[in-house]
């Protein structure tokens, strides 16, 4: 199932979402979700197109966990080696926007960068969890920008202000809920800038699989409902300019859509 949240008439609504196309194409149809996505729900038979509706981010996360340097060629095109460990970080809250939201440019950059990512959504809360739980604990996948103000990172020692700035943590168009570990480690991943392509690779490239990254960073925080955690980019990563619309298509989740405009 493919699971959006929404505003209509001022209302925010959990949604499935029903028919073929993308949200550009149209013909897409929300069925309204009675109840919360991560526990029992219903759905009410209540639809809206989703033409009609605006696309929020699909969730609320208390927190976005991100990993850096987790596919090889990435790391390699900065000059980084490959870590030992994963390299985690935190964006805020409020970086986070949905498809069709406007991304930023943040003031104290001039090299803005898009960063293509699968996004694991947790379902429980869990602490903690063995590799062979992991399955129990995500409720599913959506496409994720991570996006970088690559000068602000190479010149600060923390990534706090270049990689959550508001804004700067695109995410949707929606939580794939019916994919397996095994599925979502083998998907193609591109981002294209005004249509033309950026990045494109394999979620089998990364270095440490989903499971690994749950295991290592639930060994040190709980994780709840909705939190979400982003599994690294592919190699091709670039700049972002005022006017650019770039797009995070990841096979079998959808296109995840944002303009960069100048921060008002
Ligand atoms: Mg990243």
């Amino acid at each position: 199932m493919r699971i959006a949240r929404f505003s209509i008439d001022g209302n925010v609504a959990f949604g499935a979402v029903e028919g073929e196309g993308t949200v550009e194409s149209g013909g897409l149809v929300l069925d309204i979700i009675k109840g919360i996505p991560y526990t029992d729900f219903e759905l009410s038979g209540t639809k809206v197109p989703l033409s009609k509706v605006r696309l929020l981010p699909p969730v609320l996360p208390n927190k976005v966990v991100a990993i850096g340097r987790n596919y090889a060629e990435h790391a390699a095109e900065l000059g980084n080696e490959v870590p030992d460990v994963p390299v985690a970080f935190f964006k805020p809250t409020t970086s986070v926007i949905g498809s069709g939201d406007a991304i930023e440019y943040p003031s104290f950059s001039n090299e803005l960068h898009h960063e293509a990512e699968l996004a694991v959504v947790i379902g429980r809360m869990c602490r903690e969890v063995p590799r062979e739980r992991v399955k129990d604990v995500i409720f599913g996948y959506t496409c994720a920008n991570d996006v970088t103000a690559r000068d602000a990172q190479q010149r600060e020692k923390q990534w706090a202000r270049a990689k959550g700035f508001d804004t700067s943590c695109p995410l949707g168009p929606w939580v794939e809920t019916d994919m397996s570990i095994a599925a979502a480690s083998d998907l193609a991943i591109q981002a294209t800038v005004n249509g033309e392509q950026r990045q494109l690779g394999r979620t089998s490239d990364m270095i440490r699989s989903i499971e690994d990254l749950v295991v290592h960073i639930t060994e040190a925080m709980t994780l709840l409902p909705g939190d979400v955690i982003l599994t690294g980019t592919p190699a091709g990563v670039g700049p972002l300019n005022v006017g650019d619309e770039v797009a995070v298509t990841i096979e079998g989740i959808g296109t995840l859509t944002n303009k960069v405009i100048k921060r008002g």
